[in-house]
C-alpha cells in the first residue's frame, strides 16, 4: 500500500493504475461503516483509493472541526490490512492553496436539512468530491446511506456536471444495538452512548407506524419527536420525510421516503436515516 499526499502524485498514479478504479473518500477516524465501502469497493474494482481529508470547508463550527477524531496511524494499519492499493492523505494546503476561490453548489437540495443547520457544509462537501474526482477519476466512488442528504447530493452533481464515475450507496453499519456507527460517537460519554440509542428506535418506530398505515408525515414526524424526547440527554435538531430524489418534504408517504434525523448529545450531533417503503438508498 502507498500513501500519497500529494496532488501530482495521485494524479499520475491514477492515470497508471489497473482499472476499474474504486474511491473511498473519508475523512478517517476509520470504523466499520468505511470498512464495508472499502470491501465493496475492493469486490467491484481491480484497484482501490481511499482518501482521507479532514475537509475544513465542510465544517461550520470550529468546535466540530477542532474536536473531530483522528489517528492516522491506525487508519493507515487498518487499510493495510484490507489490502488497499493506496491512500491520499493530503494536507489543507495542498487542497486548497492559497487564492482558492472555486466552489460546486448542487443548489436548493444542499440548503435542506443538513444544509439548514450547517450552512455552506454541503458547499464544502461538493467541491471537495468534485476535486477528488478531477484528480482521481475514479470509474466508481462509494459513499454510505448514512450520510443519506449526502449520497443523494453526490449523485446529482455527478449527473448535472456529467462526471463518468459511478456513485455507490452501501447499507448502514449499525453497532449491535442499532447505533449508526460514527467517527463522532467516540465523542459520547458513556451516559450519552447510551441514550445514543434513542436515534434508531425512533426510526424504527416511524418505520413501524408507516407499515401499520400511518401514511401522514405529520404523524410520522411526531413519532419521532415522542421517542427521542423520552431521552433527556437527546435534543432534537430536526426531523424530515423527504423525496429520495429530491428532498422535498412529503405531505404523506405514499410510497417510498427518507426519514432523516440530526440529534444533539450536549455538543456532539449525530444523524441517521432510513428509507420509509425501500431497504436503502440506490
Ligand atoms: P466520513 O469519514 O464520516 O466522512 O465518512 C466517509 C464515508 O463513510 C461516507 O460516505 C459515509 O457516509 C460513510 N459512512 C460513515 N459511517 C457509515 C456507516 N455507519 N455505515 C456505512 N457508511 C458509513
Amino acid at each position: 500500500m502507498r500513501i500519497i499526499e500529494t496532488v501530482s502524485s495521485i494524479r499520475q498514479v491514477s492515470q497508471h493504475i489497473t482499472r476499474p478504479l474504486g474511491l473511498v473518500p473519508t475523512m478517517g477516524y476509520l470504523h466499520d461503516g468505511h470498512v464495508s465501502l472499502v470491501n465493496r469497493a475492493k469486490s467491484d474494482n481491480d484497484s482501490v483509493v481511499v482518501s482521507i481529508f479532514i475537509n475544513p470547508k465542510q465544517f461550520d463550527l470550529t468546535e466540530d472541526l477542532t474536536g473531530y477524531p483522528r489517528n492516522l496511524q491506525r487508519d493507515i494499519k487498518i487499510l493495510e490490512d484490507l489490502d488497499v492499493n493506496f491512500v491520499f492523505v493530503p494536507e489543507v494546503s495542498e487542497i486548497y492553496p492559497e487564492n482558492y476561490a472555486t466552489y460546486v453548489d448542487v443548489g436548493e437540495m444542499s440548503r435542506k436539512l443538513e444544509g439548514s443547520s450547517r450552512p455552506g457544509h454541503f458547499l464544502g462537501v461538493t467541491t471537495v468530491v468534485t476535486k477528488l474526482f478531477n484528480v482521481i477519476r475514479p470509474d466508481r466512488a462509494y459513499f454510505g446511506q448514512k450520510d443519506g442528504q449526502q449520497a443523494v447530493i453526490v449523485k446529482r452533481l455527478v449527473r448535472d456536471l456529467n462526471f463518468e464515475t459511478e456513485i455507490v450507496i452501501v447499507p448502514t453499519v449499525r453497532e449491535y444495538d442499532g447505533l449508526a456507527m460514527s467517527s463522532r460517537n467516540s465523542r459520547l460519554t458513556e451516559q450519552q452512548r447510551e441514550a445514543a440509542t434513542v436515534i434508531n428506535r425512533a426510526l424504527s418506530e416511524a418505520i413501524y407506524m408507516w407499515e401499520s398505515g400511518v401514511t401522514d408525515s405529520v404523524t410520522l414526524r411526531r413519532t419521532v419527536e415522542k421517542v427521542v424526547s423520552t431521552e433527556p440527554l437527546a435534543k432534537l435538531d430536526y426531523v424530515s420525510i423527504s423525496d429520495v430524489d429530491t428532498l422535498d418534504e412529503l405531505n404523506n408517504v405514499y410510497s417510498e421516503a427518507m426519514i432523516s434525523v440530526a440529534v444533539w448529545f450536549d455538543n456532539v450531533r449525530l444523524i441517521d436515516n432510513k428509507v420509509i417503503g425501500g431497504n436503502r438508498l440506490e
